[in-house]
């Protein structure tokens, strides 16, 4: 008889049961080895179960949990400035999801409008942008058919066309306060905005007086071979947002920002687990490790190495940064990545056509190989 299952629906999971993973390799209920090229979605930077973490949380849990976001704790301190100086930024907000940092981010540039700019509060953002699940955060996102779910949505977001200027101009106007977007967009299927899109987007935002805010969700904490995928771009946004690998697999996002825009008041943002001792003790441990700048040439290069041999599969185009790479296929990329996980490999098929990439940052090169000829057997 099948068991019950208590778990609302709210996705389509393959049929077997992880228990237990180690670096890049997961382990099911029957003992079956996986190579893991999803990594908790983009959020396991140093692989399943690292040491470091683990010596963390046994320490930091003999010491406090939390004292309550009402008090100063000298590991949220800490957490704070090693964001600030990995980002380049000055003031963060720790919550504890990629959603909530977004909606914080919403909140401090309507606060910002409401401060300096006689009231304006629109945020142009893009179509095929991803920024969260929260009623507001999807109505930020320009997902095909979200804009139609749980009516009523709230209001406030013009979407503009990715990579193409013109539309963001257009969009501007006196309610205008900001632009919210992904560098590479990665829900959308890992599709890198152009430079001088970017560039004129960040020009645009100085001349008008627009806010730049950077969602860094997917694209930082190491994951394209830079902290910030920002840096890479060569832009100083006023507010980037943090969350998925932030914690290198526990629930951790951050909302950041220079100290100009920092504007929230007492009472206006918060959250029972803002800025948690437990949370706080591994980003400062995690952030440390990913910001080395040892550690992100070495993310390069495996990207690199990864795309090559993506590219060398000789079936279509791979795309992305650092190791955040989609590869292109014909034909149903559901089924390859359903055809994979028979093999033993786990990969995410963002759309009909796109495999997405997201392994650990520290994957080895002979995984990487693995995992090359484990999909090219599911091809
Ligand atoms: C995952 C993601 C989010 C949402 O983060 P959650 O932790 O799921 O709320 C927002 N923006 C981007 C770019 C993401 O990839």
């Amino acid at each position: 008889m099948k068991e019950r299952d208590f778990i609302m629906h709210v996705n389509h999971r393959p049929p077997i049961t992880i228990v237990r993973g180690q670096g890049s390799e997961l382990w099911d209920d029957t003992g079956r080895r996986y190579l893991d090229m999803v990594q908790g979605w983009a959020v396991n930077g140093l692989g399943h179960a690292p040491e470091v973490v683990h010596r963390v949380l046994c320490e930091q849990s003999r010491q406090l949990l939390t004292a309550s976001p009402a008090f100063n704790t000298e590991v949220q301190r800490k957490a704070a400035r090693a964001v600030a100086d990995a980002t380049r930024m000055d003031r963060v907000f720790f919550a504890t999801s990629g959603a909530e940092a977004n909606e914080g981010a919403i909140k401090l540039a309507r606060k910002y409008g409401a401060l300096h700019r006689d009231g304006a509060y629109e945020i142009i953002t893009l179509r095929n942008g991803f920024h969260g699940r929260t009623l507001t955060t999807m109505a930020a996102s320009g997902k095909a058919g979200w804009q139609r779910l749980f009516p009523p949505q709230p209001e406030g977001f013009v979407h503009a066309e990715p990579n193409d200027f013109a539309t963001v101009v257009a969009a501007v106007n006196e309610r205008t306060v900001a632009v919210l977007l992904e560098l590479v967009q990665g829900e959308a299927g890992v599709v890198p905005l152009s430079n001088g899109f970017v560039q004129e987007v960040a020009r645009l935002c100085r001349e008008r007086g627009l806010l730049l805010m950077i969602d860094e969700i997917q694209t930082g904490s190491g994951r394209t071979g830079s902290f910030v995928a920002s840096e890479r771009y060569g832009i100083a946004p006023d507010v980037v947002t943090l969350g998925k690998g932030l914690g290198a697999g526990i629930a951790v996002s951050a909302l950041v920002s220079t100290e100009r825009v920092s504007c929230f008041e007492p009472g206006e943002q918060g959250g029972t687990f803002a800025g948690a001792a437990l949370a706080c003790a591994v980003v400062s441990e995690v952030v440390s490790i990913l910001s080395d700048p040892e550690f992100l040439r070495q993310v390069s290069e495996r990207g690199d190495y990864l795309k090559r041999r993506l590219q060398g599969l000789g079936l279509g185009d791979a795309r992305g940064l650092g190791l955040l790479l989609a590869l292109q296929v014909e034909g149903d990329a559901e089924l390859v990545a359903q055809r994979a996980l028979e093999k033993g490999l786990l990969l995410n098929a963002p759309n009909k056509q796109t495999l997405r990439f997201m392994p650990a940052l520290n994957i080895a090169f002979e995984e990487i190989d693995e995992a090359v000829s484990l999909l090219e057997r599911a091809l």
